[in-house]
């Protein structure tokens, strides 16, 4: 039996990694689950699943937490500093499933102590891949991918012989607004912006997908897990998202994962590793399907990728600039203070006025990563409706 940590228990990947706990009695014990400010769903999934320890990152929330687990052997804690210190706990396990830069402390906590993770939280190594990578190497911490793409590719990865590689092939399903002018574009909501055709998923990652941002945000996570090198890596736009993700390799052979679009199947590959387990996700039914379709992403309809592309190649601290860019932008979109449009908008704007530069620390990109929100929520000020 493992133990499991999880951070970002409440999400839609954390409840999904919690509904493969409770399929499999006996595999995973637990320890530690936190969130942002849901006391009532925290302690849900802290008594139901027996974890001895719950943080929430909301001080207001602690009362609600501790009342509801009061008489219960879970112990409750609140704030920042408790999501760090449910990383640091002993765990065999760590799922990563906060949302936003909001992760990076805390996996960087379970990385420093070579724990194993389970990655989903990828505004972490976008933000902050080089400081993550290299705190693995010398801890000797696992990363292991459960953003399905960064899955698919890690299943089909020849990891002994990372040089027979020629390209790392992301699918994108190109989200709600694929087939749409800039002109509708503007039209959009956020309702329309959460619809997506496909995945079910948290709002953040939702609008994300609609801009392409998402993918844009998978290339750097992407250039992270799996050093290549940038110029093999690459997108290609498949609605149906039956193909995960593939790797070219020399001698031309392609290597895909497929699946029905189902996040418990590349948790359980990532939380189980390195057995594979059974799961309860939907059976692929390629005569059903019939058709599998690709076509090459827009860069002039979704300038999020654009981008994205743009501040891999700069390197440095654009990447972690472009995201908290993103991170304000796509609240503001949520919030309503801003068009759809403005998204892309905003991000371009703070990219072109935040100074980049190195970034070797979690000071540094704690810094950068302030410079550029504060940037962005000024854009977003300038654009308010
Ligand atoms: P979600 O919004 O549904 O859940 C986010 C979780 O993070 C919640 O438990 C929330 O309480 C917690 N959280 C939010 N802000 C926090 C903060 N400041 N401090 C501490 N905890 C905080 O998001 P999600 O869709 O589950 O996505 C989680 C991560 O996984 C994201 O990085 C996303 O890009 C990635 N991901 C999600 C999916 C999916 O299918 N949902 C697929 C691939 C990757
Ligand atoms: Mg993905």
């Amino acid at each position: 039996m493992k133990t499991l940590t999880i951070l970002g228990a409440t999400g839609s990947v954390g409840s999904q990694a919690l509904d493969l706990v409770a399929r499999n009695p006996g595999r995973w014990q637990v320890d530690a689950l936190t969130a942002n400010s849901d006391a009532s769903g925290l302690a849900a999934a802290a008594l139901a699943s027996g974890a001895r320890y719950a943080a929430i990152a909301d001080p207001a929330a602690y009362p609600a937490l501790k009342a509801a687990l009061a008489g219960s052997p879970c112990e409750s804690a609140a704030g920042p500093e408790a999501i760090c210190e449910a990383a640091r706990r002993p765990s065999d396990i760590v799922l990563t499933a906060i949302v936003g830069a909001a992760g990076l402390a805390p996996t960087l906590a379970a990385v420093e102590r070579g724990a194993t993770l389970a990655i989903a939280n990828k505004e972490t190594l976008v933000c902050a891949g080089p400081v993550v990578t290299s705190a693995a190497k010398v801890s000797g911490a696992v990363l292991l991918p459960v953003d399905s793409e960064h899955n698919a590719v890690f299943q089909v990865f020849d990891h002994a012989r990372p040089d027979r590689i020629r390209k790392i092939i992301l699918t994108a399903s190109g989200g709600p607004f694929r087939c749409l002018s800039r002109a509708e574009m503007a039209q959009v909501t956020v309702a329309d912006a959460c619809k997506h055709p496909i995945w079910s998923m948290g709002a953040k990652i939702s609008v994300d997908s609609a801009t392409l941002m998402n993918k844009g945000l998978e290339l750097i996570e992407a250039h992270h897990l799996f050093p290549v090198g940038i110029d093999r890596l690459d997108v290609i736009v498949h609605p149906q998202s039956v193909v995960h993700s593939m790797v070219e390799y020399i001698d031309g052979s392609v290597l895909a994962q497929l699946g029905t679009p189902d996040m418990r199947i590349p948790l359980a590959y990532a939380m189980a590793w390195p057995e594979r387990i059974a799961t309860p996700a939907a059976r692929l039914d390629l005569a059903s399907i019939a058709r599998l379709e690709f076509e090459a992403p827009d860069l002039a309809r979704f300038p999020a990728l654009a981008l994205a592309w743009d501040a891999l190649r700069a390197g440095g601290s654009a990447p972690c600039i472009l995201n908290a860019a993103n991170e304000i932008a796509v609240a503001a979109f949520i919030s309503g203070q801003v068009g759809f449009l403005d998204i892309d908008a905003i991000v371009a704007a703070t990219l072109a006025r935040v100074a980049s530069g190195p970034v070797g620390s979690l000071d540094e990109v704690v810094e950068v990563d302030a410079a550029a929100r504060a940037e962005a929520r000024q854009q977003a000020r300038e654009r308010a409706r």
